[in-house]
């Protein structure tokens, strides 16, 4: 089997994700670049991650095509978004992509995440909040391309209608983290709007 401790970490990063409430009913997709090979471990598409282990992660190459996969798993529907977040930033090599309930209230409402609390300043925010992509249907060469700018900007972005992507230069449980201080700030921001004044954000110096 290739790249067996790049797989675990996948898989460990998907399950933490579910347990985290970050992702469920099958949705979401994580994965890890091995920059020796260049080859990326993958979430097989629509699996439960409950019974998930290493040998369910499809590896595949940065043209999309599969070097790995055991029979009747094929890569996440969103691989070409998982290689063009890697594409768009070389120095990145991990991939989340989460449907946590308040980060998804802001990505319908199209709603960037303005500097609410101290955690974001682990987002590399360089336009000061958490940006949203332009809409894109789920699965598509289109959404993948959603994601590129944004991208540029930020190690976190909202999806349109669909959820969140964070990408980290360490390790997929760093993208992981990064993912559940997105869900923390749109909780906190939903329940400040709640109270309905101008929101105080931390100057972006700070972030
Ligand atoms: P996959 O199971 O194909 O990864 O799809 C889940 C998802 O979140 C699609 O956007
Ligand atoms: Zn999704």
């Amino acid at each position: 089997m290739l790249l067996g401790n790049v797989k675990k970490a996948v898989v460990r990063a998907a399950k933490d994700a579910e347990a985290m409430g970050l992702c469920k009913h099958r949705s979401g997709n994580f994965s890890a670049l091995d920059r020796t090979t260049g080859l990326i471990c993958l979430t097989p598409s629509g699996v439960d991650r409950r019974g998930m282990d290493e040998s369910d992660i499809v590896v595949m190459d940065m043209m999309g095509r599969v070097v790995e996969a055991k029979e009747g798993r094929v890569p996440s529907s969103e691989y070409m978004m998982h290689i063009a977040a890697y594409e768009t930033r070389p120095d990145v090599v991990a991939v989340a992509h989460t449907h946590s309930p308040y980060a998804l209230v802001m990505a319908v409402m199209r709603k960037t995440i303005p500097p609410v609390m101290a955690e974001m300043m682990h987002l590399n925010l360089r336009a000061g909040h958490i940006p949203v992509t332009n809409y894109a249907k789920a699965g598509t060469k289109m959404l993948a391309e959603s994601v590129e700018s944004p991208l540029i900007i930020s190690d976190a972005v909202l999806i349109a209608n669909h959820g969140v992507l964070t990408v980290d230069d360490e390790s997929v449980d760093e993208a992981l983290l990064k993912a559940a201080y997105v869900e923390e700030a749109a909780m906190v921001y939903y329940r400040v709007l709640l109270i309905g004044e101008d929101v105080p954000e931390i100057p972006i110096d700070d972030i």
